[in-house]
């Protein structure tokens, strides 16, 4: 009797869920919900949590090394660092009642993608606080996914397509290892803006689709509007999470 379970359970068919790490995944978590849909098993790290996991700041040495385990074991590591300080939306003049909203260029091409020498002037602390916090997690990120990429498992990069990640060292190292971009525009993926977005990895079923765009758009659509209560709207924050069409797309070219 012993003998012929034992038999059964061999001739079980036997699966492993594959497992992905989301860095800096969004509060809602998008890519990771669309891969938990296609059976991967998912962890988030998230400042603000996620439906997944509770709420973990990788600013901080002890989350890292929690982080550092699992990106390890994971099958697919992605890397969702908020561009924030990273944008050049800073560099666009705003107009109208936008102009109120004070955010100067931090940062700058070649030398000065990780920070303008002014940031180190009086009265620039808060921004160059706000840099350096970047960059070190941006310099963490990176590392995560190169010893992914050394380990012959899946390794991720998103930016929109201007962000200054992409001229930090690291980022520019992945391409020598093989990894390739995937250059797409949100509005292929059912974004309503055409927003310039990039992925950078070593799976190339990710770049499998163009993605460009052949809408005609407004010419406005990114300017700031001034809603009924007062407040100015950035229309960026719109486009800042993936549609669910993109997220799809994503997961079912990670599980192909
Ligand atoms: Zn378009």
């Amino acid at each position: 009797m012993v003998e012929e379970s034992a038999q059964e359970a061999a001739q079980e068919p036997t699966f492993e869920f594959p497992t992905a790490v989301g860095l800096m995944s969004g509060v809602n978590a998008p890519l990771e919900l669309a891969l938990a849909w296609c059976g991967w098993k998912v962890r988030t790290y998230e400042l603000h949590g996620t439906p997944f996991d509770p709420p973990s700041d990788l600013r901080d040495p002890e989350v890292r090394k929690r982080a550092e385990a699992d990106v390890e074991l994971a099958d697919v590591c992605t890397f969702q660092m908020d561009c924030s300080s990273l944008s050049r939306a800073r560099e666009v003049k705003l107009q109208g009642p936008a102009k109120r909203i004070k955010s100067r260029p931090v940062r700058g091409d070649g030398l000065h993608a990780r920070g303008l020498p002014r940031l180190h002037e009086k009265g620039a602390e808060k921004e160059l606080e706000m840099v350096t916090e970047a960059n070190d997690l941006l310099d963490w990120g990176l590392e995560q996914l190169h010893k992914k990429v050394d380990a012959k498992d899946g390794g991720l990069l998103e930016q929109p397509r201007g962000s200054y990640a992409w001229q930090f060292k690291r980022a520019q190292e992945l391409l020598d290892k093989g990894c390739t971009d995937y250059d797409h525009m949100a509005c292929a993926h059912g974004g309503a803006r055409a927003k310039k977005q990039r992925w950078r990895g070593n799976i190339p079923e990710v770049g499998a689709r163009r993605a460009d765009c052949h809408h005609v758009h407004s010419a406005d659509e990114w300017q700031p509007e001034r809603l009924p209560d007062g407040e100015v709207k950035l229309q960026s924050r719109e486009e800042q999470e993936y549609t669910a069409h993109h997220v799809f797309y994503m997961a079912v070219q990670l599980s192909i």
